[in-house]
This record gives C-alpha cells, sequence and structure tokens, in this order.
C-alpha cells in the first residue's frame, strides 16, 4: 500500500480550518467573545458554521461578527441531516446564502454539515450553488492529542462546549508555533 506523503508543516501554515459550530441565534455573546478573543490572541481566522434560521433575531451577535472579521460559513439552515433531507438541500442553502449576504455582506464558500454528515448528493448539491461540502474534520483533543499532525482540513468544536474551549489556547500554540 502507497502512503500519501503528508508534509504537516505545510498543512500548518495557516491551512486549516478552524471551525466553531452552532453559532446562531441562541448563541451567547459573552461566551462567543471569550472564544474569539483567543483566535485574536494567535492571529488566527475564526471561523463560525451558522444554522441561519432566524439569524436576524441577534443583531448583536450579527454586530459583533461583522466587526471582527470572523469567517461565515454554512452549517445549515435548520438542524436537519443532509442525507435525509436531499429534497430540501438546495432550498436550505440558497436561503442560508441569502441570509448570511443580506446580514453579513459576505458570500459563504463552504458547507459544513450537521453531523458531518454528506453523501455523493449532498456534495453534488452544494457544488451546483457554488459551495465546497466539507464533512471531513478532527476535534479540538484529537488535534492537541496529535500535536496538530492531522491530515483533515477542519479542526471543529463547539463554542458552548467548555470542556474543549478551554484546550482551544493550546491548540492554537500548537497550530502558531509547532
Ligand atoms: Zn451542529
Amino acid at each position: 500500500m502507497i502512503q500519501q506523503k503528508i508534509n504537516w508543516k505545510e498543512r500548518q501554515k495557516g491551512k486549516q480550518i478552524w471551525r466553531d459550530d452552532d453559532i446562531g441565534h441562541m448563541t451567547d455573546l459573552k461566551k462567543f467573545k471569550e472564544v474569539h478573543e483567543i483566535f485574536k490572541k494567535y492571529k488566527v481566522t475564526h471561523t463560525i458554521a451558522l444554522i441561519c434560521k432566524d439569524i436576524e433575531k441577534a443583531p448583536k451577535l450579527i454586530d459583533y461578527i461583522r466587526k471582527n472579521d470572523i469567517s461565515v460559513q454554512i452549517h445549515c439552515w435548520d438542524h436537519v441531516d443532509f442525507k435525509n433531507s436531499a429534497l430540501t438541500l438546495q432550498e436550505d442553502l440558497l436561503n442560508c446564502s441569502v441570509a448570511i449576504e443580506k446580514h453579513f455582506k459576505v458570500a459563504p464558500k463552504y458547507v459544513f454539515p450537521p453531523w458531518n454528515s454528506a453523501d455523493e448528493t449532498s456534495i453534488g448539491i452544494a457544488k451546483e450553488l457554488d459551495l465546497i461540502m466539507e464533512p471531513e474534520k478532527i476535534s479540538l483533543p484529537q488535534y492537541i492529542r496529535t500535536k496538530g499532525h492531522v491530515k483533515e482540513p477542519v479542526i471543529n468544536f463547539h463554542y458552548w462546549a467548555y470542556e474543549h474551549v478551554m484546550l482551544l489556547d493550546a491548540a492554537l500554540n500548537i497550530y502558531v508555533n509547532e
């Protein structure tokens, strides 16, 4: 078996996406700001996977995200499993794109699906809309355990999972310094 050679250093030079999941109108702004401060400390882009439905109910969150150059990408319209919802997926992604452009004045590029659940159909539907469906990810604890030697393009966590957020500083330290 031929093993693909991976240049870990290359991977770490700002190429991975740090994905903060489930940001939406229910997000606690105070907790979210605490997380963002850690990203600022390391000058690493903070990417959010947005639950788009009802985001207009959180104007302070929208304002904070816009003012702080946080990257806004699609998680979902509502929290559904895309594999079971191919019929509504196209509509959901379109609605999400419209909401993100309206409130954040940017066009999303990625879809990080709920439960990292994607298949050929959903990947294809996203592609038709010029979006990249990216279900591949590694968790923060795994990232730390391997000292950043991971092949996944995305590192994910949830701002509300304090046991993971407590690891964020250490993980970004590895990302920036190792
Ligand atoms: Zn989620």
